[in-house]
C-alpha cells in the first residue's frame, strides 16, 4: 500500500488520490472549424497518492486562503480608499488610519493563520508538493508542464 504523499504518515486512499493532468510537446494543429484551429498536445495524468485527511486538509486550506489573504490585506486597501476619497484628513489621521487598519488586518490574518495550521496539523504538504511528486518531477524535468 502506497503512503500519502502530503502526510507521509498515513497510507493513501484511491478516492483522494491528486490527479495532476500533464501537458508535454505538441503533437500538431488540426482544423476544427472556419478559421478554427485545435493545437493538440501529449497529455498524461498522475494520480499523486493521499489520505482522505489530507484530502479534507488541502480542503480547508483552499478556503480559508481568500479570507486569510483578505484580512491581511483589506484593511490596506480600505485605509487608502477612505484618505483617497476623503482627501488628506491631517497627516496623523493619514497615517493612523491605513497603520492602523493594517496592524488590525496583520492580526486577524496571523490568528487565522494559526488556527488553520492548528486543525490541519496532520498535512505536512500544501498542494503544491504534488510538482515534486517523481514521476510528476520527472515529466517536468523533460519539459512537460502541470496544468
Ligand atoms: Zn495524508
Amino acid at each position: 500500500m502506497e503512503t500519502c504523499w502530503f502526510c507521509e504518515t498515513r497510507p493513501a486512499d484511491t478516492a483522494a488520490s491528486l490527479k495532476v493532468t500533464m501537458r508535454g510537446k505538441e503533437l500538431g494543429t488540426r482544423k476544427t472549424g472556419f478559421k478554427e484551429y485545435t493545437t493538440y498536445y501529449d497529455a498524461r495524468t498522475i494520480d499523486v497518492p493521499r489520505c482522505a485527511t489530507c484530502e479534507a486538509n488541502h480542503r480547508t486550506r483552499r478556503r480559508w486562503n481568500f479570507p486569510i489573504g483578505l484580512a491581511f490585506l483589506g484593511p490596506i486597501g480600505i485605509g487608502f480608499v477612505i484618505t483617497s476619497l476623503y482627501g488628506p484628513l491631517g497627516t496623523l489621521l493619514d497615517t493612523v488610519i491605513p497603520c492602523g487598519g493594517a496592524l488590525i488586518g496583520l492580526g486577524i490574518a496571523v490568528w487565522l493563520g494559526i488556527r488553520l495550521a492548528q486543525r490541519t496539523k496532520g498535512t505536512k504538504h500544501n498542494e503544491g508538493h504534488k510538482a515534486e511528486f517523481p514521476a510528476v518531477k520527472e515529466l517536468r524535468e523533460q519539459g512537460w508542464s502541470m496544468q
